[in-house]
């Protein structure tokens, strides 16, 4: 039976469903105002075109869909076979023709828009592992593809920004970004201040002693942290004057 609705009647969860989707529409867009020689030129990633963000973009929504197949099967699917085959497989989707590379990325949205509307309400606490060996519950895939549609979409590189991405999901993104950074011991020293919201957030290391504050609004925050350059970022070191913004640490 076709469900026209999610199956999850979990509140919470239908408002991160509408997050995805909604990044899903903000990426379509700003890929059709690309026209098909413009796929051609660089992205904001080292290294990669417009076509490999798309192409990479695409697969991953059918990674995420392999993902809810087995939630909802029990059988065990993982998002790729190997790193190598992910790798290989974005190399190869790059070469592909804008048209080719056009319906991969729709057609791969939509799959996957039909598993996750289609996945019932208990399998949605099944758990699966992610590309990096993490076992998650299925409902984590919405929150996996959210932050790949609305972070990309700025990769584009054909104008949209950081300040386009809905404040709840850069705060998330922070906190994934900060988490990833605390288990690595690469926040040491450093504390991450966001200036101009309705109460200020803090991350990072803030028990430490003599830190770089680097501050910033969210947008901005978001984006250095992500590892996409320092504008709109300001930082000092021990309360001192303001010095350039460090490089972030890795975060992937
Ligand atoms: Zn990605």
């Amino acid at each position: 039976m076709v469900a026209r609705h999610d199956q999850t009647t979990d509140p919470r969860l239908q408002e991160q469903l509408l997050q995805a989707r909604r990044g899903t529409a903000f990426f379509a867009r700003k890929l059709n105002e690309l026209t098909d020689a413009e796929l051609d030129d660089d992205s904001l990633l080292p290294g990669w075109t417009r076509r490999h963000v798309v192409a990479h973009v695409g697969y991953n929504a059918r990674a995420i869909a392999r993902l809810i197949e087995w939630a909802a099967t029990g059988v065990e699917t993982p998002m790729y076979p190997s790193v190598e085959v992910r790798n290989h497989e974005i190399g190869f989707g790059a070469t592909l023709s804008p048209i080719a590379l056009r319906n991969l990325f729709d057609h791969s949205a939509v799959h996957l828009n039909v598993e996750w509307r289609d996945l019932a309400a208990d399998s949605w606490h099944h758990k699966v592992k992610t590309v990096q060996g993490r076992t998650v519950p299925a409902e984590e895939t919405v929150w996996m593809r959210t932050r790949e549609v609305w972070v990309h979409a700025v990769d584009l590189n054909n104008g949209a920004t950081f300040k386009d991405i809905p404040a709840p999901v850069l705060e998330r993104l922070l906190t994934d970004i900060t988490s990833a950074w605390h288990a690595r011991g690469t926040d040491k020293g450093l504390v991450v201040e966001i200036t101009g919201g309705t109460s200020p957030l803090t991350f990072g290391d803030s028990a430490g002693m003599s830190p770089t504050v680097v501050s910033g609004s969210l947008p901005a925050i978001a984006q250095w942290a992500t590892g996409r350059g320092t504008d709109g970022t300001t930082a000092r070191h021990d309360g001192g004057p303001a010095t350039p913004t460090p490089p972030a640490p890795a975060w992937i």
